[in-house]
């Protein structure tokens, strides 16, 4: 659809369609709303995102998910969405400390606590049913080293084993609350990790097929400016310079772009004005896409790989520019059945600090460097072939982040903790606006902006049936 064939009016506008948007705008949709969904880019998906090259096709964040992605899906979505969900086999570390192949399940990583690290039975079951217990309402002060320390004092080695992967999922640290890390681990830890067979590419296809079954007008590459209001209340959005009119707005995009941007400190509530200013955003990420040459067959090293030289697990060292520490996520034949070529993604976490003022020449240097470097780690870690075999090899950076996704400073998981408030007290604040999406660490990964999709869509629709 284009935005002059759009109707006159809406029940809801849907800002933005990242896996949150889309979920949200389908559930929206199935409750028989008329609902419209905007997206800037000429994609769905938002950082759930997939590109082709000279034949390769690249999944941005498809490396793993918590298997209550199954669930989420299945209610939400499909049954066929949700059938496309499979367990990932090997998740390999490999750093100074340790290096170790672990399924991610809790009986293989109560195994490698009790065998590896040496750690008592009683101490791993204590833990475990401390992060389950974890909810929301508990103790928000008490950071995740400190609660680390109260089970594995001085064990630098378990802090990392336990934090990372948790940190490539959500951009999470040790300094965040612990409820971040209970609620997020809880989730993986329950079955392992999961992985969407068929890619992003098909994913994404099947949610917009769903969507349009279910009603939803779609346009995209319409980028909303400004969200109109009437009396306090939202009124409408301007899209590409068009008005639109609609009864409520639900918004995708960056939190802080939503609220200081589309509507304007000035509409906002001073105070809540202020917490939007003063909210943090999360930091950022860049990447390394390898296409590998047809007819090589990789042979099975893994399909994620935590790899750091980094001498312990420290916020800093993990968006260290240059990089100290990646991950790599390998996808074989079996990730896209009927398709035969190998690819990895390498990720890092990064800062916009470092790559928005470079010139040009700086920036491509840089990308260049970020390759070499990721090539080096790959040969004499993993891959010693790697630079034969390489067909195509991309990076992408912070201000690619930004670019595609419109994120303030590339943010890649939305908000630190203190987004959360701001996103549900949105709707306290301006009548008919809300906001779904990454935010506050839990609610992002591909289950936690889908599920708060699902919140969110459930609060706009109380809203619509009382208007
Ligand atoms: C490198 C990397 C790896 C990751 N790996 C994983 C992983 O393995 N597993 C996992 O679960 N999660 C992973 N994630 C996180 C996960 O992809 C995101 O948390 C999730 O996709 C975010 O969804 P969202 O609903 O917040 O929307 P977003 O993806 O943030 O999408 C927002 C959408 O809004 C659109 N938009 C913004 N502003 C406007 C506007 N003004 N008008 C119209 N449209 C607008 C954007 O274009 C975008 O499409 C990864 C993320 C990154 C960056």
């Amino acid at each position: 659809m284009k935005l002059e064939d759009t109707a006159p009016q809406y029940d809801a506008v849907v800002i933005g369609g990242g896996i949150g948007g889309m979920t949200a705008a389908n559930r929206l949709a199935k409750f028989g709303h008329k609902v419209l969904l905007l997206e800037h880019h000429f994609e769905l998906g938002g950082l759930a995102a997939y590109f082709k090259r000279k034949g390769f096709i690249f999944d941005t964040a498809l490396h793993g998910f918590p298997v209550g992605m199954i669930k989420t899906c299945r209610k939400y979505w499909s049954k066929e969405i949700a059938d496309c969900i499979v367990q990932v086999d090997s998740i390999r570390y490999d750093n100074p400390q340790f290096c170790i192949d672990t399924t991610y399940t809790t009986e293989d990583f109560t195994d490698k606590l009790i065998n590896f690290f040496k750690v008592t039975p009683e101490t791993v079951e204590s833990f475990f049913k401390a992060c389950q217990s974890m909810d929301f309402f508990d103790d928000r002060e008490k950071t995740t080293l400190e609660f680390f320390e109260e089970y594995f004092p001085g064990r630098s080695d378990i802090h990392r084993f336990l934090m990372e992967p948790i940190h490539y999922a959500n951009g999470s640290t040790f300094l965040e609350p612990a409820i971040t890390y209970g609620i997020v681990f809880s989730n993986f830890m329950s079955k392992g990790v999961y992985f969407f067979t068929g890619g992003t590419d098909l994913f994404v296809k099947m949610c917009r097929e769903e969507m349009e079954k279910n009603g939803v007008d779609i346009v995209m590459q319409a980028t909303v400016e400004k969200i109109l209001l009437e009396n306090g209340k939202v009124a409408g959005v301007v899209a590409n310079g068009k008005e639109i009119k609609t009864k409520s707005v639900l918004s995708n995009a960056n939190l802080k772009a939503t609220c200081l941007d589309m509507i304007g400190a000035e509409n906002l509530p001073a105070d809540f004005a202020a917490s939007c200013k003063e909210m943090r955003l999360s930091t950022s990420n860049s990447q390394v896409f390898i296409g590998i040459k047809e007819g090589v067959t990789l042979p099975f090293i893994g399909d994620i790989i935590f790899h750091s030289s980094a001498e312990s697990f420290a916020p800093e060292e993990y968006i260290h520019n240059p990089p100290h520490s990646r991950s790599f996520s390998i996808y074989y034949p079996k990730c896209r059945p009927g398709y035969d070529r190998y690819a990895i993604a390498a990720s890092m976490g990064a800062r916009m600090s470092d790559w928005e003022n470079l010139s040009d020449e700086e920036y491509e240097k840089a990308k260049e460097n970020l390759i070499e470097q990721t090539l080096s780690i790959l040969e004499q870690k993993l891959v010693p072939n790697i630079r034969e075999i390489t067909e195509y090899v991309e990076a992408a950076t912070p201000r690619t982040f930004q670019r595609y996704t419109l994120h303030k400073e590339g943010a890649t998981f939305g908000t630190k903790f203190e987004g959360l408030k701001v996103s549900e007290d949105l709707p306290k604040a301006v009548p008919g606006a809300y906001h779904a999406g990454s935010v506050a660490i839990i609610m992002s990964g591909w289950l936690g902006a889908a599920n708060y999709g699902v919140i969110v869509a459930n609060q706009l629709d109380e809203y619509l049936c009382k208007a």
